[in-house]
């Protein structure tokens, strides 16, 4: 490494992003995003931005989208934060709430963003054990020294914890931040956001990018008290006051208005994620229960890196984690129907 790098740039271990192939006709099951592409009225709205205003600066302040996402939540536009995806959020939301010298906790099992952020920032943390299947222990998480943060459900485990568990590990550190990173709820029972009124250190970090089919326009929000939307806005606004495009803030604002056509392909999404299951579970796999757009499978015969490599070469991309406890499982997206028709007959020439 350069001499010239400073002690910041020696700290961080750049984050993995999920596999590119550039291959034709590859079936794309690694990433999680929605295999439904985002409602017209985006796309209209988009392009009428286009159109018409891109000579001109966006708002600094977001309005606009903050109403209707905080409507959608029945908050006040007070209570919303917008950023660049909630990779973003995420990383404004550390800066904020989290300090070098007080560990924060987060599973051991758990998105890999985290650790990575802890590095760069300097805030140390303690990795809290999952079950045996898999589940969150709620005790482990109570009475922090920094703070919590996981994402409910859980990746890439893609199990929910209930309403009641995450009040009680809110409860348990009144004087921290809890962050529950909801990425995929809009696939699961019920969100946390109800608690927000009644816990101030509880942060709710959101993103359009899986069951709103925006992952390219990289728009994320976190919902919390307004004096959590406060410190999230001054840091935003000490690197870069404009930080959603025109074309981000026309697009997503469009798709939280647009509420039936998100409710329709997250019902398909959810329906083939069943069938998925009971067809994996018919072929020997065991499957988690799942309450996100994506499945996390081990089978009792083959090995799951094998099964990653079989499929690779029929153009066919699942997510293989090379790293214990969870080197023998693979996380599968789930696509359309049709697709995981395929994917289902593929794996019956495979096994
Ligand atoms: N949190 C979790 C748990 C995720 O899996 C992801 C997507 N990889 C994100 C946050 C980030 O999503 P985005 O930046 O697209 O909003």
């Amino acid at each position: 490494m350069s001499a010239f790098w400073s002690e910041m740039v020696h700290r961080t271990e750049p984050y993995v992003p999920g596999e590119q192939l550039n291959e034709a006709n590859i079936l794309k099951l690694n990433t999680n995003e929605n295999p439904y592409p985002p409602s017209p009225k985006v796309v209209d709205a988009i392009t009428n931005e286009l159109k018409r205003k891109l000579h001109l600066y966006p708002s600094p302040t977001v309005d606009g989208l903050r109403e209707e996402i905080a409507r959608y939540n029945f908050l006040q536009k007070e209570n919303v934060f917008v950023g660049n995806g909630s990779d973003e959020v995420l990383a404004f939301s550390f800066m904020a709430f989290f300090e070098p010298g007080k560990k924060i906790r987060f599973p051991e099992i758990t998105y890999s963003f985290y650790p990575v952020y802890c590095k760069l920032f300097n805030i140390p943390y303690e990795l809290i054990p999952v079950q045996r299947d898999f589940s969150l222990q709620v005790e482990g998480f109570f009475q922090s020294e920094g703070g919590v943060i996981f994402p409910n459900p859980n990746a890439p485990t893609s199990i929910y914890l209930s309403i009641e568990a995450i009040e009680e590990i809110i409860k348990n550190n009144s004087n921290q931040v809890v962050i529950i990173d909801e990425a995929y709820i809009d696939f699961a029972s019920e969100s946390a956001v109800s608690l927000i009124n009644t816990y101030e250190n509880l942060l709710i970090v959101q993103t359009t990018s899986k069951s709103r089919s925006l992952a390219g326009l990289r728009v994320g929000y976190a919902l919390g008290h307004s004096d959590l939307v406060e410190g999230l806005t001054r840091i935003k606004d000490s690197f870069n006051s404009y930080t959603l495009n025109r074309l981000a803030i026309a697009g997503a604002t469009a798709a939280f208005q647009d509420t039936n056509y998100f409710m329709e392909t997250t019902q398909k999404v959810i329906h083939t994620r069943e069938w998925v299951t009971s067809e994996l579970k018919l072929l020997g796999f065991y499957v988690l229960p799942s309450q996100a757009n994506f499945l996390f499978v081990s089978h009792y015969k083959v090995v799951a890196e094998d099964l990653y490599k079989e499929l690779k070469m029929n153009k066919i991309l699942v997510r293989h984690f090379n790293k214990k406890p969870i080197q023998n499982y693979l996380r599968i997206t789930i696509g359309k129907e049709k697709d995981m028709k395929l994917f289902i007959a593929q794996l019956k020439t495979i096994l």
